[in-house]
């Protein structure tokens, strides 16, 4: 048994993507979930389909997610887990907007702890500021999402510095942090990642 969990531990490629809002995680991690054969979970999507089903899930959301403030940790929680128990034999997971507070770190290394898995790696794609700011506001014209205007894009910015930033102490500690710059095309992003997981052993 125990040998089985260690075989489990090296195989199994579970990667966070970390990064502010407009950073081009979702764009990469659906292109490294397809590339890597692993199961790719952005909670946003998840929340937005649940709003889009007028779900009770999405009526409780739908305003926090509008004003761009984060939704409780427990509902993310519990989501979370489900959608993972919905996968249990996958090579791997991409955990995209997810951890977003310390708390939801800690639940996510129970979780995983519990499993027998762990984080491979946190990757976190790093975009001068004001480029972000371009690609959200460009983001808003062609997909029209309700948190992304102006007032709500800076929220949701301030929301990330405070909640979300300082997990990168947390993952450092662990040794497992790692920047990749996101500036470029997304093909030439892509590579670089595939570059960095390749080098993961
Ligand atoms: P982006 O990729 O632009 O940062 P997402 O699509 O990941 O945005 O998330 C959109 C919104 O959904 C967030 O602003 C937040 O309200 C909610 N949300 C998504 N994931 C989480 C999470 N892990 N914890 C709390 N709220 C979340």
């Amino acid at each position: 048994m125990v040998r089985q969990r260690n075989a489990k531990y090296k195989t199994m490629l579970n990667l966070i993507f970390f990064g502010p809002p407009g950073v081009g995680k979702g764009t990469q991690a659906a292109k490294v979930a397809k590339h890597y054969n692993l199961v790719h979970i952005s909670t946003g999507d998840i929340l937005r389909a649940e709003i889009k089903l007028e779900t009770e899930l999405g009526l409780k959301v739908k305003d926090i997610i509008a004003s761009g403030e984060l939704v409780p940790d427990e509902l993310l929680i519990e989501i979370l887990e489900s959608t993972c128990d919905k996968h249990n034999g996958a090579n791997g997971f991409i955990f995209d907007g997810f951890p977003r507070t310390l708390r939801q770190a800690e639940a996510l290394d129970e979780m995983m702890d519990r499993r027998s898995w762990k984080v491979t790696k946190v990757i976190s794609l790093e975009v001068p500021e004001d480029e972000l700011l371009s690609r959200l506001v460009n983001r808003a014209l062609e997909q029209g999402r309700t948190d992304d205007t102006a007032d709500v894009i800076r929220n949701r910015l301030v929301v990330y510095l405070k909640h979300t930033e300082p997990l990168i102490d947390y993952y450092r500690k662990q040794d497992i942090f790692i920047e990749v710059p996101g500036m470029g095309t997304i093909e030439d992003v892509f590579a670089s990642l595939c570059g960095v997981i390749d080098n993961r052993y």
